[in-house]
């Protein structure tokens, strides 16, 4: 069996950005929008360097429109999700692009994207839990609007709270309320930093927003202290390498530093952010980190097991989930 084959479990997706392309295509000719620019001729997402890669990603999600069509996206995305046999996947949404940061708007999209959820646990035996997220780049006034639409829907599906978006965009410490909020509320919290911000910029999410997880956090590996600081404190990273190649945060596989920060006791995971957007897939993600650092079976295992400890879902869904890892033979 290859590793590609194993059971997984993945904490870091962006359900927006992880549209299949041809699922995106279709809803693009429904609607009569011409997204033909963005495709190349195998039909796969197509850009040239990162800023390109933000407007192909507004182009692809500006057809994403009502409830109905994250129910759609929804289900396509876990059918992808299923396929690379992810048993257990967290995914970040935006409520500013799910009914602009309105409570109300926001409930009819949380209950389409539930319910689809709902029917791939039935139907593929994939469990999703939804981690709503504020945009860093629209500012703290609608982080605090972002977060109590997180809070609204506490409990089940929603089961944490963490932000994306421009890292250059203030600091950390500007989203405390929103994450007080939130975490208040009883969501388990994450922030994106250290992927294009240094080291810094983890110290601070951990201090000023004291979120348990980073989402990336790779940068830490250019500041040892910070390096033992997140082993002995637990903090687990939400590591990305497929992303953080293709993006050029590092310029090959070789250079990335996970097997560092596992080798120096930092909780790691893996998982794959925006996956058609960087032609990548969970089973391409530990197929590439086997052939780099020589991972077998039983370390993929235990990076699955990290992951599951850290996962915002509560304790019985947990235990369900075990249990499926449990029945793999590593
Ligand atoms: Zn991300």
């Amino acid at each position: 069996m290859s590793v590609s084959d194993l059971p997984k479990i993945e904490l870091h997706m962006h359900l927006e950005g992880a549209a299949p392309p041809a699922f995106i295509r279709g809803l693009a000719a429904e609607k009569k929008t011409d997204l033909s620019g963005i495709f190349d001729e195998k039909g796969a997402y197509k850009y040239k360097d990162f800023w390109d890669f933000l407007k192909v990603y507004e182009a692809a999600t500006s057809v994403l429109k009502t409830p109905q069509d994250y129910y759609r996206l929804t289900r396509a995305v876990l059918e992808e999700s299923a396929a690379s046999n992810v048993i257990y996947t967290e995914s970040f949404l935006a409520p500013d692009f799910c009914g602009g940061g309105d409570v109300g708007a926001w409930r009819d999209y949380v209950a389409a994207i539930g319910q689809a959820a709902d029917e791939m646990e039935r139907e593929a035996g994939i469990v999703m839990r939804a981690i709503p997220t504020c945009v860093r780049h629209f500012g703290p006034d609608q982080a605090k609007k972002t977060a109590l639409c997180a809070a609204e829907t506490v409990g089940g599906f929603v089961t944490g709270f963490g932000m994306g978006g421009d890292e250059a965009m203030g600091t950390q410490g500007d989203f405390t309320y929103a994450f007080d909020m939130a975490r208040e509320a009883g969501l388990r919290l994450t922030s994106h930093a250290g992927e294009w911000g240094g080291p810094d910029s983890v110290r601070d999410a951990i201090r000023d927003l004291k979120v348990e997880r980073i989402g990336h956090g790779v940068r830490a590996i250019e500041d040892l202290a910070l390096v033992d600081e997140i082993a002995e404190a637990g903090i687990v990273l939400e590591v990305c390498p497929g992303s953080n190649v293709v993006l050029g945060v590092y310029p090959a596989w070789s250079d990335h530093p996970i097997s560092e920060l596992r080798k120096r006791g930092v909780k790691v995971t893996i998982s794959t952010d925006d996956p058609p957007f960087f032609h990548t897939t969970m089973r391409r993600e530990f197929d590439r980190l086997s052939e780099t650092f020589g991972w077998e079976a039983e370390d993929f295992m235990e990076l699955n097991k990290v992951a599951l400890a850290a996962a915002f879902c509560d304790d019985a869904t947990r235990e369900v989930v075990a249990k499926k890892l449990e029945q793999t033979n590593a």
